[in-house]
Protein backbone atom coordinates (compact mmCIF):
# COMPACT_ATOMS: atom_id res chain seq x y z
CA UNK A 1 0.00 0.00 0.00
CA UNK A 2 2.65 2.53 0.62
CA UNK A 3 3.88 2.19 -3.27
CA UNK A 4 0.43 3.69 -3.52
CA UNK A 5 0.62 5.54 -1.26
CA UNK A 6 3.32 7.51 -2.65
CA UNK A 7 1.88 8.07 -6.21
CA UNK A 8 -2.10 8.79 -5.33
CA UNK A 9 -2.83 8.18 -1.10
CA UNK A 10 -6.66 8.33 -1.68
CA UNK A 11 -6.23 5.43 -3.64
CA UNK A 12 -3.98 3.72 -1.44
CA UNK A 13 -7.19 4.81 2.14
CA UNK A 14 -9.79 3.24 -0.19
CA UNK A 15 -8.23 0.28 -0.45
CA UNK A 16 -7.63 0.09 3.29
CA UNK A 17 -11.21 0.99 3.77
CA UNK A 18 -11.89 -1.26 1.54
CA UNK A 19 -10.20 -4.09 3.31
CA UNK A 20 -11.87 -3.02 6.21
CA UNK A 21 -14.74 -3.11 5.43
CA UNK A 22 -14.92 -6.59 3.89
CA UNK A 23 -13.35 -7.56 7.34
CA UNK A 24 -16.10 -5.65 9.54
CA UNK A 25 -19.44 -6.53 7.74
CA UNK A 26 -21.32 -9.21 7.21
CA UNK A 27 -20.90 -9.73 3.55
CA UNK A 28 -24.32 -11.61 2.16
CA UNK A 29 -24.29 -10.62 -1.06
CA UNK A 30 -25.22 -13.79 -3.24
CA UNK A 31 -22.85 -12.95 -5.84
CA UNK A 32 -19.77 -11.91 -3.93
CA UNK A 33 -17.05 -13.98 -2.32
CA UNK A 34 -13.43 -13.83 -0.77
CA UNK A 35 -10.45 -14.44 -3.37
CA UNK A 36 -7.53 -16.30 -2.06
CA UNK A 37 -4.28 -14.89 -1.78
CA UNK A 38 -2.83 -17.34 -4.09
CA UNK A 39 -5.52 -15.66 -6.42
CA UNK A 40 -5.38 -11.73 -5.77
CA UNK A 41 -1.41 -12.17 -6.62
CA UNK A 42 -1.77 -13.75 -9.73
CA UNK A 43 -3.71 -11.03 -10.91
CA UNK A 44 -1.31 -8.25 -9.55
CA UNK A 45 1.63 -8.67 -11.95
CA UNK A 46 3.14 -7.69 -15.22
CA UNK A 47 0.49 -10.15 -17.25
CA UNK A 48 -1.24 -6.90 -16.93
CA UNK A 49 1.44 -4.95 -19.85
CA UNK A 50 0.93 -7.69 -22.06
CA UNK A 51 -1.43 -7.78 -25.72
CA UNK A 52 -2.54 -11.14 -26.91
CA UNK A 53 -5.32 -11.04 -28.97
CA UNK A 54 -6.50 -14.18 -29.88
CA UNK A 55 -6.11 -17.26 -28.61
CA UNK A 56 -3.70 -19.86 -27.60
CA UNK A 57 -0.83 -20.19 -30.50
CA UNK A 58 -3.02 -18.03 -32.76
CA UNK A 59 -2.48 -14.74 -31.70
CA UNK A 60 -2.25 -11.38 -33.79
CA UNK A 61 0.66 -10.31 -31.49
CA UNK A 62 4.40 -11.55 -31.16
CA UNK A 63 5.90 -12.70 -27.55
CA UNK A 64 2.85 -14.21 -26.20
CA UNK A 65 4.26 -17.50 -25.51
CA UNK A 66 3.43 -17.26 -21.68
CA UNK A 67 -0.05 -15.64 -21.81
CA UNK A 68 -0.57 -19.14 -23.91
CA UNK A 69 0.88 -20.63 -20.88
CA UNK A 70 -1.54 -19.13 -18.84
CA UNK A 71 -4.26 -19.65 -21.25
CA UNK A 72 -3.85 -22.92 -22.07
CA UNK A 73 -3.91 -23.92 -18.42
CA UNK A 74 -6.69 -21.93 -17.46
CA UNK A 75 -9.03 -23.89 -20.19
CA UNK A 76 -7.08 -27.54 -18.98
CA UNK A 77 -8.47 -26.57 -15.28
CA UNK A 78 -11.68 -25.84 -17.01
CA UNK A 79 -12.25 -28.41 -19.02
CA UNK A 80 -11.22 -31.18 -16.15
CA UNK A 81 -13.45 -29.29 -13.19
CA UNK A 82 -16.23 -29.15 -15.55
CA UNK A 83 -15.55 -32.08 -18.13
CA UNK A 84 -16.32 -30.01 -20.46
CA UNK A 85 -15.51 -30.74 -24.50
CA UNK A 86 -14.07 -27.17 -24.70
CA UNK A 87 -13.02 -23.77 -22.59
CA UNK A 88 -12.59 -20.40 -23.25
CA UNK A 89 -11.20 -18.65 -20.84
CA UNK A 90 -11.10 -15.18 -21.92
CA UNK A 91 -14.42 -13.04 -21.13
CA UNK A 92 -13.60 -10.01 -19.09
CA UNK A 93 -16.98 -10.72 -17.22
CA UNK A 94 -20.22 -12.67 -17.11
CA UNK A 95 -22.08 -10.22 -19.54
CA UNK A 96 -18.95 -10.69 -22.06
CA UNK A 97 -19.28 -14.03 -21.28
CA UNK A 98 -22.71 -14.02 -22.85
CA UNK A 99 -22.24 -11.87 -25.25
CA UNK A 100 -19.29 -14.71 -26.73
CA UNK A 101 -21.69 -17.08 -26.58
CA UNK A 102 -24.65 -15.57 -28.21
CA UNK A 103 -22.70 -14.34 -31.46
CA UNK A 104 -20.98 -18.03 -31.41
CA UNK A 105 -24.59 -19.35 -31.92
CA UNK A 106 -25.22 -17.17 -34.48
CA UNK A 107 -22.22 -17.70 -36.24
CA UNK A 108 -22.81 -21.14 -36.24
CA UNK A 109 -26.70 -21.08 -36.64
CA UNK A 110 -26.73 -17.97 -38.80
CA UNK A 111 -23.65 -17.25 -40.55
CA UNK A 112 -22.22 -20.57 -41.36
CA UNK A 113 -25.18 -21.46 -43.13
CA UNK A 114 -25.08 -18.50 -45.34
CA UNK A 115 -21.60 -18.78 -46.02
CA UNK A 116 -22.18 -22.42 -47.00
CA UNK A 117 -25.29 -21.23 -49.81
CA UNK A 118 -23.41 -18.78 -50.95
CA UNK A 119 -20.28 -20.92 -51.38
CA UNK A 120 -17.70 -18.57 -49.66
CA UNK A 121 -15.89 -19.00 -46.66
CA UNK A 122 -15.81 -15.44 -45.29
CA UNK A 123 -18.42 -12.78 -45.28
CA UNK A 124 -15.96 -10.28 -46.70
CA UNK A 125 -16.90 -12.52 -50.33
CA UNK A 126 -20.44 -12.31 -49.56
CA UNK A 127 -22.41 -10.56 -52.59
CA UNK A 128 -24.14 -6.96 -51.31
CA UNK A 129 -27.20 -8.92 -51.80
CA UNK A 130 -26.36 -12.17 -49.27
CA UNK A 131 -24.64 -10.21 -47.06
CA UNK A 132 -28.07 -7.33 -46.65
CA UNK A 133 -30.05 -11.18 -46.34
CA UNK A 134 -27.73 -11.74 -43.43
CA UNK A 135 -27.70 -9.03 -41.38
CA UNK A 136 -31.66 -9.10 -41.44
CA UNK A 137 -31.75 -12.96 -40.84
CA UNK A 138 -29.44 -11.82 -37.41
CA UNK A 139 -31.90 -9.65 -36.64
CA UNK A 140 -35.05 -12.04 -37.04
CA UNK A 141 -33.81 -14.31 -34.18
CA UNK A 142 -35.65 -15.61 -31.27
CA UNK A 143 -34.49 -16.23 -27.69
CA UNK A 144 -36.39 -17.76 -24.48
CA UNK A 145 -35.01 -16.81 -20.96
CA UNK A 146 -36.75 -16.49 -17.65
CA UNK A 147 -37.68 -13.36 -16.75
CA UNK A 148 -36.17 -11.00 -14.71
CA UNK A 149 -38.68 -10.66 -11.77
CA UNK A 150 -38.48 -14.66 -11.39
CA UNK A 151 -34.83 -14.47 -11.10
CA UNK A 152 -33.16 -14.29 -14.62
CA UNK A 153 -30.45 -11.79 -15.51
CA UNK A 154 -30.76 -8.94 -17.55
CA UNK A 155 -28.53 -10.40 -20.08
CA UNK A 156 -31.11 -12.61 -20.76
CA UNK A 157 -33.16 -10.93 -23.73
CA UNK A 158 -34.09 -8.17 -21.92
CA UNK A 159 -35.12 -4.54 -24.22
CA UNK A 160 -33.09 -2.06 -22.37
CA UNK A 161 -29.81 -4.79 -22.52
CA UNK A 162 -27.95 -5.48 -25.85
CA UNK A 163 -29.74 -8.59 -26.14
CA UNK A 164 -32.57 -7.59 -25.53
CA UNK A 165 -32.41 -5.20 -29.05
CA UNK A 166 -30.10 -8.54 -30.99
CA UNK A 167 -33.31 -11.09 -30.55
CA UNK A 168 -36.68 -11.16 -30.57
CA UNK A 169 -37.16 -12.17 -27.01
CA UNK A 170 -39.74 -13.78 -24.81
CA UNK A 171 -39.86 -14.76 -21.11
CA UNK A 172 -40.87 -17.47 -19.19
CA UNK A 173 -41.45 -17.65 -15.59
CA UNK A 174 -42.16 -19.54 -12.41
CA UNK A 175 -45.55 -20.94 -10.85
CA UNK A 176 -47.32 -18.25 -8.84
CA UNK A 177 -48.29 -20.09 -6.46
CA UNK A 178 -45.62 -22.87 -5.22
CA UNK A 179 -42.55 -19.81 -6.92
CA UNK A 180 -40.85 -22.74 -8.83
CA UNK A 181 -40.01 -22.79 -12.46
CA UNK A 182 -43.18 -24.32 -14.40
CA UNK A 183 -41.38 -26.74 -16.95
CA UNK A 184 -44.67 -27.22 -18.61
CA UNK A 185 -45.67 -23.41 -19.43
CA UNK A 186 -42.60 -23.30 -20.65
CA UNK A 187 -42.07 -26.35 -22.92
CA UNK A 188 -46.32 -24.35 -24.87
CA UNK A 189 -44.15 -21.53 -24.97
CA UNK A 190 -41.16 -22.92 -26.53
CA UNK A 191 -43.77 -24.66 -28.71
CA UNK A 192 -45.46 -21.78 -30.39
CA UNK A 193 -42.78 -19.32 -30.04
CA UNK A 194 -39.79 -21.22 -31.58
CA UNK A 195 -36.52 -19.93 -30.16
CA UNK A 196 -33.08 -20.40 -31.85
CA UNK A 197 -31.61 -20.02 -28.21
CA UNK A 198 -33.22 -21.05 -24.95
CA UNK A 199 -31.20 -19.38 -21.66
CA UNK A 200 -31.45 -21.38 -18.33
CA UNK A 201 -29.71 -20.24 -15.61
CA UNK A 202 -30.38 -16.98 -12.73
CA UNK A 203 -29.00 -13.86 -10.20
CA UNK A 204 -31.94 -14.76 -8.24
CA UNK A 205 -33.73 -18.21 -7.97
CA UNK A 206 -33.30 -20.17 -4.70
CA UNK A 207 -34.29 -23.29 -6.66
CA UNK A 208 -32.68 -25.78 -8.55
CA UNK A 209 -33.21 -25.97 -12.18
CA UNK A 210 -33.27 -29.27 -13.79
CA UNK A 211 -31.27 -28.82 -16.87
CA UNK A 212 -32.19 -32.43 -18.63
CA UNK A 213 -35.62 -31.03 -18.90
CA UNK A 214 -34.53 -27.70 -19.89
CA UNK A 215 -32.38 -29.57 -23.03
CA UNK A 216 -35.37 -32.37 -23.84
CA UNK A 217 -37.06 -28.91 -24.69
CA UNK A 218 -34.80 -27.02 -26.47
CA UNK A 219 -34.43 -30.39 -28.40
CA UNK A 220 -37.92 -30.44 -29.24
CA UNK A 221 -38.32 -27.10 -30.86
CA UNK A 222 -34.68 -26.77 -32.49
CA UNK A 223 -33.36 -24.45 -30.18
CA UNK A 224 -29.60 -24.53 -28.86
CA UNK A 225 -29.77 -24.69 -24.70
CA UNK A 226 -27.26 -22.11 -23.06
CA UNK A 227 -26.62 -22.12 -19.40
CA UNK A 228 -25.67 -18.86 -17.60
CA UNK A 229 -24.51 -20.77 -14.52
CA UNK A 230 -22.74 -17.13 -13.38
CA UNK A 231 -24.14 -18.13 -9.92
CA UNK A 232 -23.91 -21.51 -8.99
CA UNK A 233 -20.66 -22.47 -11.17
CA UNK A 234 -19.37 -23.15 -7.54
CA UNK A 235 -21.83 -25.39 -6.76
CA UNK A 236 -20.97 -27.24 -9.83
CA UNK A 237 -17.49 -27.26 -9.14
CA UNK A 238 -17.95 -28.58 -5.77
CA UNK A 239 -20.04 -31.56 -7.10
CA UNK A 240 -23.19 -30.24 -5.34
CA UNK A 241 -25.15 -29.81 -8.26
CA UNK A 242 -25.07 -32.85 -10.46
CA UNK A 243 -26.86 -35.20 -12.86
CA UNK A 244 -29.60 -33.71 -13.88
CA UNK A 245 -28.77 -30.00 -12.04
CA UNK A 246 -25.53 -29.83 -13.77
CA UNK A 247 -25.68 -27.99 -16.84
CA UNK A 248 -22.45 -28.63 -18.06
CA UNK A 249 -23.50 -32.71 -20.18
CA UNK A 250 -27.30 -31.13 -20.98
CA UNK A 251 -26.41 -27.76 -22.97
CA UNK A 252 -24.36 -26.92 -25.92
CA UNK A 253 -23.19 -23.69 -24.55
CA UNK A 254 -22.31 -22.66 -20.90
CA UNK A 255 -21.52 -19.64 -19.62
CA UNK A 256 -20.29 -18.25 -16.39
CA UNK A 257 -18.54 -15.47 -14.39
CA UNK A 258 -15.26 -16.61 -12.44
CA UNK A 259 -15.70 -14.51 -9.39
CA UNK A 260 -18.89 -15.55 -7.48
CA UNK A 261 -19.42 -19.36 -6.15
CA UNK A 262 -16.30 -20.00 -7.62
CA UNK A 263 -14.07 -17.91 -5.39
CA UNK A 264 -11.81 -16.62 -8.40
CA UNK A 265 -10.98 -13.34 -9.76
CA UNK A 266 -13.48 -11.52 -11.51
CA UNK A 267 -14.07 -12.46 -14.71
CA UNK A 268 -16.15 -14.72 -16.98
CA UNK A 269 -15.69 -18.44 -19.07
CA UNK A 270 -17.38 -20.06 -21.79
CA UNK A 271 -17.36 -23.62 -21.66
CA UNK A 272 -19.09 -25.35 -24.75
CA UNK A 273 -18.97 -28.64 -27.12
CA UNK A 274 -16.49 -29.08 -29.59
CA UNK A 275 -19.20 -28.06 -32.61
CA UNK A 276 -19.13 -24.43 -31.15
CA UNK A 277 -14.81 -24.19 -30.10
CA UNK A 278 -14.19 -22.20 -33.17
CA UNK A 279 -16.42 -19.75 -33.12
CA UNK A 280 -16.66 -19.09 -29.45
CA UNK A 281 -12.72 -18.77 -29.64
CA UNK A 282 -13.21 -15.95 -32.13
CA UNK A 283 -14.50 -14.21 -28.96
CA UNK A 284 -11.66 -11.86 -29.11
CA UNK A 285 -11.33 -9.86 -31.17
CA UNK A 286 -14.64 -10.36 -32.69
CA UNK A 287 -16.91 -9.70 -29.37
CA UNK A 288 -14.11 -8.92 -26.88
CA UNK A 289 -11.17 -6.41 -26.10
CA UNK A 290 -7.71 -8.06 -25.72
CA UNK A 291 -7.47 -10.45 -23.13
CA UNK A 292 -6.39 -9.91 -19.69
CA UNK A 293 -3.81 -12.30 -19.06
CA UNK A 294 -2.99 -11.56 -15.52
CA UNK A 295 -7.04 -12.19 -14.76
CA UNK A 296 -6.59 -15.42 -16.59
CA UNK A 297 -3.56 -16.65 -14.48
CA UNK A 298 -5.96 -15.69 -11.57
CA UNK A 299 -8.50 -18.24 -13.49
CA UNK A 300 -5.83 -20.87 -13.53
CA UNK A 301 -5.16 -20.46 -9.85
CA UNK A 302 -8.68 -20.06 -8.64
CA UNK A 303 -9.80 -23.49 -10.95
CA UNK A 304 -6.57 -25.38 -9.72
CA UNK A 305 -7.93 -24.49 -6.02
CA UNK A 306 -11.66 -25.79 -7.08
CA UNK A 307 -10.31 -28.86 -8.18
CA UNK A 308 -8.67 -29.95 -4.82
CA UNK A 309 -11.33 -32.12 -2.39
CA UNK A 310 -11.50 -29.21 0.36
CA UNK A 311 -13.68 -27.18 -2.78
CA UNK A 312 -16.26 -30.22 -2.07
CA UNK A 313 -16.47 -29.51 1.63
CA UNK A 314 -17.01 -25.87 0.63
CA UNK A 315 -19.26 -26.26 -1.79
CA UNK A 316 -21.78 -28.13 0.39
CA UNK A 317 -20.91 -26.02 3.60
CA UNK A 318 -22.85 -23.16 1.38
CA UNK A 319 -25.55 -24.67 0.38
CA UNK A 320 -25.98 -25.92 3.81
CA UNK A 321 -25.26 -22.69 5.19
CA UNK A 322 -27.73 -21.03 2.85
CA UNK A 323 -30.07 -23.78 4.52
CA UNK A 324 -29.71 -22.68 7.79
CA UNK A 325 -30.14 -18.98 7.43
CA UNK A 326 -33.42 -19.99 5.39
CA UNK A 327 -34.81 -22.11 8.45
CA UNK A 328 -33.15 -19.21 10.86
CA UNK A 329 -35.26 -16.91 9.32
CA UNK A 330 -38.61 -18.49 8.86
CA UNK A 331 -38.57 -19.99 12.38
CA UNK A 332 -38.52 -15.76 12.97
CA UNK A 333 -41.40 -15.34 10.60
CA UNK A 334 -39.75 -13.93 7.54
CA UNK A 335 -41.24 -15.07 4.26
CA UNK A 336 -39.25 -16.61 1.89
CA UNK A 337 -39.81 -16.73 -2.20
CA UNK A 338 -40.54 -20.16 -2.52
CA UNK A 339 -40.60 -20.94 1.17
CA UNK A 340 -36.28 -21.79 1.44
CA UNK A 341 -33.91 -22.90 -0.48
CA UNK A 342 -31.57 -25.47 -2.59
CA UNK A 343 -28.61 -23.35 -3.38
CA UNK A 344 -26.53 -20.53 -2.43
CA UNK A 345 -29.42 -18.11 -2.07
CA UNK A 346 -32.56 -17.02 -0.24
CA UNK A 347 -34.63 -14.24 -0.99
CA UNK A 348 -36.86 -12.48 1.47
CA UNK A 349 -39.69 -10.68 0.72
CA UNK A 350 -39.24 -8.27 2.84
CA UNK A 351 -43.06 -6.25 2.06
CA UNK A 352 -44.81 -9.08 3.40
CA UNK A 353 -43.10 -9.72 6.24
CA UNK A 354 -41.89 -6.61 7.62
CA UNK A 355 -43.62 -3.81 5.55
CA UNK A 356 -40.75 -2.34 3.81
CA UNK A 357 -39.38 -1.96 0.57
CA UNK A 358 -35.90 -3.83 -0.45
CA UNK A 359 -34.48 -0.42 -0.69
CA UNK A 360 -35.14 0.71 2.53
CA UNK A 361 -34.40 -2.93 4.18
CA UNK A 362 -30.97 -2.76 2.08
CA UNK A 363 -30.46 0.15 4.05
CA UNK A 364 -31.01 -0.32 7.31
CA UNK A 365 -29.42 -3.83 7.19
CA UNK A 366 -26.47 -1.64 5.77
CA UNK A 367 -26.60 0.76 8.64
CA UNK A 368 -26.45 -2.61 11.03
CA UNK A 369 -23.24 -3.69 9.28
CA UNK A 370 -24.79 -6.44 7.02
CA UNK A 371 -24.03 -5.62 3.65
CA UNK A 372 -27.01 -7.76 1.23
CA UNK A 373 -28.78 -6.42 -1.93
CA UNK A 374 -32.58 -5.83 -2.76
CA UNK A 375 -33.70 -7.67 -5.32
CA UNK A 376 -37.24 -8.10 -7.49
CA UNK A 377 -39.68 -10.69 -6.43
CA UNK A 378 -42.21 -12.62 -9.28
CA UNK A 379 -44.99 -10.08 -10.22
CA UNK A 380 -43.00 -7.17 -7.75
CA UNK A 381 -45.55 -4.28 -6.47
CA UNK A 382 -42.83 -1.92 -5.74
CA UNK A 383 -41.25 -2.68 -9.71
CA UNK A 384 -37.22 -3.18 -9.93
CA UNK A 385 -35.88 -0.25 -8.77
CA UNK A 386 -37.46 -0.04 -4.63
CA UNK A 387 -38.08 -3.81 -5.02
CA UNK A 388 -39.59 -5.88 -2.21
CA UNK A 389 -36.79 -8.20 -1.45
CA UNK A 390 -33.63 -8.91 -0.30
CA UNK A 391 -31.45 -11.30 -1.62
CA UNK A 392 -29.03 -13.28 0.82
CA UNK A 393 -26.28 -15.55 -0.11
CA UNK A 394 -23.37 -18.09 1.65
CA UNK A 395 -20.52 -18.18 -0.33
CA UNK A 396 -18.77 -15.01 1.16
CA UNK A 397 -19.22 -16.05 4.90
CA UNK A 398 -18.79 -19.95 4.37
CA UNK A 399 -15.27 -19.45 2.68
CA UNK A 400 -14.62 -17.03 6.43
CA UNK A 401 -15.45 -20.51 7.99
CA UNK A 402 -19.18 -19.50 9.09
CA UNK A 403 -21.15 -22.33 10.06
CA UNK A 404 -24.80 -22.89 11.43
CA UNK A 405 -24.44 -21.63 14.33
CA UNK A 406 -23.73 -18.62 13.36
CA UNK A 407 -26.26 -18.64 10.43
CA UNK A 408 -28.84 -19.12 13.39
CA UNK A 409 -27.21 -15.57 14.77
CA UNK A 410 -27.02 -13.91 11.73
CA UNK A 411 -30.81 -14.69 10.74
CA UNK A 412 -31.34 -13.50 14.52
CA UNK A 413 -29.14 -10.24 13.89
CA UNK A 414 -31.43 -9.53 10.30
CA UNK A 415 -34.78 -10.35 11.89
CA UNK A 416 -34.20 -7.81 14.72
CA UNK A 417 -33.21 -5.07 12.33
CA UNK A 418 -35.82 -5.42 10.05
CA UNK A 419 -38.52 -5.56 12.37
CA UNK A 420 -37.50 -2.76 14.36
CA UNK A 421 -37.28 -0.53 10.98
CA UNK A 422 -39.91 1.33 10.31
CA UNK A 423 -40.72 3.24 6.40
CA UNK A 424 -39.61 6.83 5.91
CA UNK A 425 -41.16 9.95 4.82
CA UNK A 426 -39.74 12.49 1.97
CA UNK A 427 -38.64 15.75 2.75
CA UNK A 428 -42.17 16.82 2.64
CA UNK A 429 -43.63 14.35 4.84
CA UNK A 430 -44.99 12.07 2.44
CA UNK A 431 -44.42 8.14 2.33
CA UNK A 432 -41.61 7.24 0.44
CA UNK A 433 -39.95 3.96 -0.72
CA UNK A 434 -36.38 5.16 -0.40
CA UNK A 435 -36.08 6.14 3.21
CA UNK A 436 -36.54 4.68 6.29
CA UNK A 437 -36.46 4.99 10.61
CA UNK A 438 -33.75 2.41 12.27
CA UNK A 439 -32.67 3.64 16.06
CA UNK A 440 -29.27 4.25 15.83
CA UNK A 441 -28.47 2.29 19.02
CA UNK A 442 -29.78 -0.60 17.83
CA UNK A 443 -27.89 -0.51 14.56
CA UNK A 444 -25.01 0.11 16.18
CA UNK A 445 -25.39 -2.50 18.83
CA UNK A 446 -25.71 -5.43 15.46
CA UNK A 447 -22.74 -3.62 13.81
CA UNK A 448 -20.75 -4.60 16.62
CA UNK A 449 -22.35 -8.10 17.01
CA UNK A 450 -21.75 -8.39 13.16
CA UNK A 451 -18.07 -7.68 13.05
CA UNK A 452 -17.32 -9.87 16.09
CA UNK A 453 -18.59 -12.73 14.02
N1 LIG B 1 -25.11 -13.68 -15.50
C1 LIG B 1 -25.71 -13.80 -14.31
C2 LIG B 1 -26.68 -14.91 -14.09
C3 LIG B 1 -25.40 -12.90 -13.29
O1 LIG B 1 -26.01 -12.99 -12.11
C4 LIG B 1 -24.47 -11.86 -13.55
C5 LIG B 1 -24.08 -10.86 -12.53
O2 LIG B 1 -24.59 -10.61 -11.56
C6 LIG B 1 -23.89 -11.78 -14.81
C7 LIG B 1 -24.23 -12.70 -15.76
C8 LIG B 1 -22.96 -10.66 -15.15
O3 LIG B 1 -21.71 -10.84 -14.65
P1 LIG B 1 -20.63 -9.65 -14.73
O4 LIG B 1 -21.05 -8.65 -13.74
O5 LIG B 1 -19.34 -10.31 -14.42
O6 LIG B 1 -20.67 -9.13 -16.14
Amino acid sequence: LEVIRAVEPRIADAIGQEVADQREMLKLIASENYASPATLLAMGNWFSDKYAEGTVGRRFYAGCRNVDTVEALAAEHARELFGAEHAYAQPHSGIDANLVAFWAVLAQRVEAPALERAGVRNVNDLSEADWAELRQAFGNQRMLGMSLDAGGHLTHGFRPNISGKMFDQRSYGTDPTTGLIDYEALRATAREFKPMIIVAGYSAYPRLVNFRIMREIADEVGATLMVDMAHFAGLVAGKVLTGDFDPVPHAQIVTTTTHKSLRGPRGGMVLCDSSLADQVDRGCPMVLGGPLPHVMAAKAVALAEARRPEFRDYAQAVVDNARSLAEGLMRRGATLVTGGTDNHLNLIDVASSYGLTGRQAESALLDSGIVTNRNAIPADPNGAWYTSGIRIGTPALTTRGLGATEMDEIAGLIDRVLTTTEPGTTKKGTPSKAQHVLDPKIADEISHRATDL
